[in-house]
């Protein structure tokens, strides 16, 4: 099968073409695993974190790509759940031990032996991929497989990161970055907390004219004070800025929930400017999300298809993956970048 291959980590600044198209034999899955024909992968800022070290794959060469959507074309003979041509999605969530005591709980995403798709085994950045079925979703018909696609990350931890906000109808909700995540999760405030009101923090003029038309009721850039104090703040960025500025917009008692699995290193002593009394002081909290649990990828497929959510997307073929991920870098977004693959 044909898959786009990491075998070596290192910045994207010297090596703009990290992933190698190469051919690898068809996965067999286990006795409980479904073997997955992708169809479609969706492209994550994760991935550079694991293609420049921060987030790094513990096996080298793997193939990355954790928003997978595909059909069932072969199982292990433990599998009931799924039939045959059934159409599934993987995300990031690929296994946990069910038997820890975060497991117990529903907390699988802080698992100790949680285990990732696309870094701690292969992912959908290829045209064959295998999962334990029980960590595999059916798809809502509503969607096309690349709308799917990135709901199974962005959408999910989106969901995952507004959940951990504790917003509350009439509220007013931050969002710093206006990316894949900042999208979805704008447009599932507007239908759940119909009340709240949305301020959006973005680089682009691009992104923050975007925030609009999907009903933000401002946006501004990072460093700018916004009109109102913010009841919950996410921030979706890979620096240390947004965090910094987002926390002097908070409320008295509010919540900075940072939706990042690595912060790059570029500007952390911008951590220097942090001011107690406009910062922190006055019980302003600070909370990160890790991973999503199977939980929040089910709720959020479900509220999507509610809503109905479509995301908007960008697609590239499967050898066009580096130039995605480039793009992606630049931070030149409108949507969801996604890999179709035949
Ligand atoms: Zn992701
Ligand atoms: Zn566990």
């Amino acid at each position: 099968m044909k898959a786009m291959l990491l075998s070596r980590l290192g910045s994207l600044a010297n090596n703009r073409r990290p992933l190698r198209l190469s051919d690898l034999p068809q996965p067999e899955p286990g006795a409980a695993d479904l073997l997955v024909r992708v169809s479609a992968c969706a492209v994550c800022h994760t991935e550079l974190d694991e293609i420049e070290g921060r987030s790094p794959p513990p096996h080298l060469p793997i193939v990355l790509g954790h928003q997978v959507v595909g059909r069932v074309e072969g199982m292990g003979n433990q599998v009931s759940a799924f039939e045959m041509g059934d159409r599934v999605g993987v995300a990031w969530i690929y296994s946990a031990c069910g038997r820890c005591k975060f497991c117990l709980q529903g907390k699988e995403n802080l698992c100790p032996e949680f285990r990732a798709t696309g870094r701690d085994v292969h992912g959908g950045y290829a045209q064959y991929m295998t999962v334990p079925s029980a960590f595999a979703y059916p798809i809502p018909d509503d969607f096309a497989d690349v709308q799917a696609a990135p709901l199974l990350c962005a959408g999910a931890i989106g969901y995952r990161s507004l959940k951990l906000a504790e917003l509350q109808d009439g509220q007013n909700l931050g969002l710093t970055g206006f990316g894949a995540s900042g999208h979805l999760v704008l447009m599932m405030v507007r239908h759940r907390y119909p009340n709240a009101k949305v301020f959006v923090f973005a680089r682009s003029a691009r992104e923050r004219a975007f925030a609009q038309d999907l009903g933000a009721v401002w946006a501004g850039p990072t460093e700018e004070e916004a009109p109102s104090k913010l009841d919950s703040i996410i921030d979706t960025t890979p620096a240390w800025k947004p965090v910094v500025q987002a926390l002097k917009n908070l409320e008295p008692g509010g919540r900075l929930v940072v939706n990042a699995i690595r912060k790059e290193d570029l500007d952390k002593d911008y951590l220097l400017e942090v001011d107690y009394p406009t910062h922190l002081w006055m019980e302003k909290e600070i909370k990160s999300v890790a991973n999503v649990a199977r939980s929040d990828v089910r709720e959020f497929l479900a509220l999507a298809a509610e809503i109905p959510i479509k995301p908007a997307v960008q697609e590239f073929g499967l050898s066009e993956a580096n130039q995605a991920l480039a793009e992606l870098r630049k931070g030149s977004i409108r949507g969801a970048k996604v890999l179709r693959i035949d």
